[in-house]
């Protein structure tokens, strides 16, 4: 297998450029989209191993992003990690409601980071063998 290939569903380049630089530092492959609608079709065409996807975007959102990639046969099974600076209980909720497998706030704790994408890839590749 190559090396994962994780998109990165963003509309603020700082936060992206902070997310790729930790991933591919990780060996990971790192692919971009800047809102909802482009990270939707990316992640149809790339068949990404894992999803960051961050909440409050132009276009579309990514709690709404996230339904409609849980909603279609050939992307639900990827997982999205939820990226975001809305902390509070009830955005968390919303997340997981839409179908987000985790949930991790902005600004990022680098080892939490690591360890939750690693955990996430390690179980795609885990249920993929099943
Ligand atoms: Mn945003």
């Amino acid at each position: 297998m190559g090396k994962p290939k994780v998109l990165v569903v963003e509309d603020n380049m700082d936060n992206f450029e902070l997310v790729r630089f930790l991933l591919e530092r990780a060996g990971y492959e790192t692919l971009f989209a800047a809102n909802g609608i482009e990270g939707v079709e990316a992640a149809g065409r790339e068949q990404p191993d894992l999803i960051l996807m961050d909440l409050s975007m132009p276009e579309l959102d990514g709690w709404r992003a996230t339904t409609i990639l849980k909603a279609n046969e050939a992307t639900r099974r990827i997982p999205v990690l939820a990226l975001t600076a809305h902390t509070l209980p009830g955005d968390r909720k919303r997340a997981i409601d839409a179908g987000c497998d985790g949930y991790i706030s902005k600004p990022l704790n680098v080892a939490s980071f690591d360890k939750l994408v690693a955990a996430l890839l390690r179980q795609a590749r885990a249920d993929l063998q099943e």
